[in-house]
């Protein structure tokens, strides 16, 4: 369990898991620089952060921007968007005080671009589910990512390694900002999509260490 004061932004897993560096430059140097990417990711987002926002389409109900915490997971965040299917059963299932009845929440998260050939799209939406669980006494199985290139929804399954995956994440991003250091850069190909990859500048890892080219080049051995 974590405190209030050690809480960390749930939106940051997924820059975790897409580079650990990446995500202490942002939540511990607090750094921050825009690209085509980020952009097209914050116009994206436009559209669906409106915490005023309520759809109805058939009987599923769509609420928007909810907040949402896991003192387990120590996280929170904000939701794109929660769909509310009715059901009989009070099982797994929340009440709101504006629509009668029982619901069943399921996250959706909206992501840019298509599916990610690793999974920090899932660990994201699996901690969104995890933080509402806790919040609400309740399972939640499946959640959804909508992908606006492919303009198209995929169910995910929050599984059992999906969960362990989430909660290792979130210990490593814990330690990580405990111990308030800059985790190493790895350079990859996925840094030419990096909006921070000239603040990071993860050529230097190949650099030579000062002291090491000083003793090599300046420093006569006298012995
Ligand atoms: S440039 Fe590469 S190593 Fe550096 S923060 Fe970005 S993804 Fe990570």
């Amino acid at each position: 369990m974590y405190t209030e004061d050690e809480m960390l932004m749930l939106s940051g897993i997924q820059h975790f898991m897409f580079c650990p560096r990446q995500w202490a430059l942002i939540h511990i140097e607090q750094q921050w620089a825009e690209n085509k990417l980020t952009t097209e990711g914050q116009i994206l987002h436009k559209n669906v952060d409106n915490p005023f926002y309520r759809q109805k389409n058939g009987d599923v109900i769509t609420l928007r921007s909810l907040l949402i915490a896991s003192k387990e997971l120590g996280l929170y965040g904000i939701t794109d968007a929660v769909e509310l299917v009715p059901t009989d059963s009070a099982e797994d299932a929340i009440t709101h005080n504006r629509y009668e009845g029982y619901w069943k929440p399921y996250p959706v998260e909206y992501k840019r671009g298509h599916h990610k050939p690793d999974e920090r799209d899932e660990v994201q939406l699996a901690a969104q589910a995890m933080c509402m669980e806790e919040m609400y006494g309740i399972n939640i199985p499946y959640g959804a990512l909508y992908y606006d290139e492919v303009k198209r929804r995929e169910i995910i399954s929050i599984s059992e390694s999906l969960r362990n995956t989430t909660i290792h994440c979130a210990q490593q991003m814990h330690e990580v900002f405990k111990s308030g250091e800059l985790p190493k850069a790895n350079k990859q190909r996925h840094c030419k999509n990096c909006s921070l990859i000239n603040i990071c500048i993860p050529e230097m890892n190949d650099c030579v260490k000062v002291s090491t080219y000083l003793n090599n080049n300046l420093y006569e051995d006298i012995t």
